[in-house]
């Protein structure tokens, strides 16, 4: 029997960001997937604002970001006729606070990609053909039996996916309902006749066909209204049917789809389980909720329960936090999970209202939460206020970024590169911030003064998202766990032993 810390059950994005999260914290990790190769086909194809910057901390943002694209134009047609045309992000910029201010457009399976190779810098692989077929959780750990074979870790997590065994084998079920709408063929073709400079989208009465170009590739994802049989029940998907629903809904000459090279169908469900964590098992991603793909929040909202976790797992596992940190992990996950379900759901609403107008198109499913910044965890135990309120930051709160100077250099520092990493990060506001506390627990803190004597504000944009006076604490999550007075450095010490 092999040893481990953590297993992680599912290769797919949450799976391989918490993978990539143990590993860069020294945490043995194993991740496996009953899949015999890695998945070629599209599913997900945009990553949110909130996600490149946990991207951004893991060190495997710039691969990103040259893989993908942004600003993709929506053009919406009546046949060959454009009858509009949008970029729903247009005039989005970065700005200080928000460096990755707009989606990225990237197929899901160069996200996988991306990350597998990130894991390999940390020397882990992800093992295929490897099915979790059950588990036994005793006071130490979880036997898992895999395959043939068995795996000891102390801690399992599930990050397979909707059919999740792991969690079929917690006896915890995906509770919600599955409403009753039209089933979605999807699937990636090289498509002639069509430019790749916008998402091609046409809506009728009779279906509704749309064709994104996937940077990176020749494809395209094709999204179509299903053929149906004589009775009305849909038919697979196939390149010939996919075809044959272009030529009744966009009926445009010329262009021809071809090279199918996956493909699939979708249905709408709208459920979650009412727990994350069994003992030493842990639920995470599309093994946990399960819910319209409007807005994209799927493969997001994965990537970023794996971040609250990864963190969580590496302080208890080296002995710096009492294993009831992981009960955080329920406490501040498990209500982005039931907002995830409300809001795709609306935004679906809100699609399916606007594609029976001309001119409207998959577009109407902005909304300003979607970018997934302004989630935060304020009712979390983990976010303390010991200070009377000030402007800037709440305990909870996302930690903005802000452009710094180094005062000896004159370069500029940002703030995320000061978070990027798996440490605490302190920051001291103000001309008497930065007195840092002295504990024990400040081994697992990197502190910064910003003021006079410190890192230069020279444009004002850490007293701005931070306010000044203050001793701010940012997780390695990046966000931010406790507000202090300046000159309570103790308070800082007290948040840590507390963990
Ligand atoms: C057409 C389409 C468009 C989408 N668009 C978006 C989008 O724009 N943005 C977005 O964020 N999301 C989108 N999604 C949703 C997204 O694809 C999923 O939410 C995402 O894949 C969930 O990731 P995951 O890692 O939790 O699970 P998965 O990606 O499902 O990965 C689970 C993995 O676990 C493995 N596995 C399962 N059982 C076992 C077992 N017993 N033992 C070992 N391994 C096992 C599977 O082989 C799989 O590799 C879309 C989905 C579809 C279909």
């Amino acid at each position: 029997m092999t040893q481990t810390d953590v297993l992680v059950v599912g290769a797919g994005p949450t799976g391989l960001t918490l993978a990539c999260d143990l590993a860069r914290r020294g945490v043995a990790v194993r991740i496996i997937d009953r899949a015999p190769e890695f998945p070629r086909g599209s599913r997900g194809k945009g990553l949110s604002p909130r996600s490149l910057e946990v991207f951004d901390d893991l060190g495997v943002i710039e691969p990103m970001l040259a893989a993908g694209a942004t600003h993709l134009r929506h053009r919406k047609y009546r046949g060959a006729e454009v009858v509009a045309e949008v970029d729903p992000e247009a005039g989005v910029v970065p700005t200080p606070d928000r460096p990755y201010p707009t989606g990225l457009m990237i197929p899901q399976w160069r996200v996988e990609q991306l990350l597998r190779e990130r894991l390999a810098d940390f020397g882990v692989a992800v093992e295929l053909d490897a099915e979790l077929r059950g588990f036994d959780q005793h006071a130490d750990g979880v036997t898992a039996t895999v395959g043939q074979s068995r795996i000891q870790a102390r801690y399992l997590v599930g990050c397979d996916g909707g059919r999740s065994t792991v969690r079929k084998a917690l006896g915890l079920s995906l509770r919600g309902h599955t409403p009753d709408v039209q089933l979605m063929a999807v699937g990636d073709v090289e498509v002639d006749g069509l430019g790749r400079d916008a998402w091609h989208q046409w809506f009728t009465g009779d279906g509704a066909i749309m064709l994104c170009p996937l940077p990176g590739t020749d494809a395209f994802q094709v999204q179509a209204s299903h053929e149906v049989d004589q009775d009305g029940a849909p038919l697979e998907p196939t390149l010939a049917r996919f075809q044959q629903t272009f030529d009744r809904v966009a009926a445009v000459p010329g262009v021809r789809l071809r090279d199918l090279t996956w493909r699939s169908s979708y249905r709408v469900n709208v459920r979650m389980v009412d727990q994350l964590r069994v003992g030493r098992v842990f639920l995470a991603g599309d093994a946990a909720h399960v819910h319209p793909i409007a807005g994209g929040l799927g493969m997001n909202t994965g990537v970023q329960d794996a971040y609250n976790l990864g963190w969580k797992l590496g302080l208890v596992l080296a002995g710096h936090a009492t294993p009831s940190l992981l009960d955080t992990y329920e406490e501040e996950r498990l209500p982005i999970a039931s907002w995830l379900l409300d809001i795709t759901s609306e935004r679906l609403d809100a699609v399916l209202d606007a594609i029976k107008h001309t001119g409207g198109g998959v577009d109407a499913v902005a909304a300003p939460e979607l970018s997934q910044l302004t989630l935060g965890y304020p009712w979390s135990r983990l976010s303390v206020r010991a200070a009377s309120p000030a402007a800037g930051v709440r305990p909870g709160d996302r930690a903005p970024d802000a452009t710094l100077r180094d005062p000896v250099t004159g370069s500029p520092v940002r703030l995320f590169d000061l978070f990027r990493g798996p440490h605490f990060t302190l920051l001291g506001l103000g001309e008497r911030g930065g007195a840092a506390p002295n504990c024990a627990e400040t081994a697992l803190v990197t502190s910064y003064l910003v003021g006079p004597g410190g890192l230069l504000d020279a444009d004002g944009h850490a007293a701005r998202a931070y306010g000044t006076g203050a001793l701010v604490l940012v997780r390695p999550d990046g966000y931010v766990g406790l507000v202090a007075d300046a000159a309570q450095p103790q308070a800082v010490a007290g948040y840590l032993r507390s963990l």
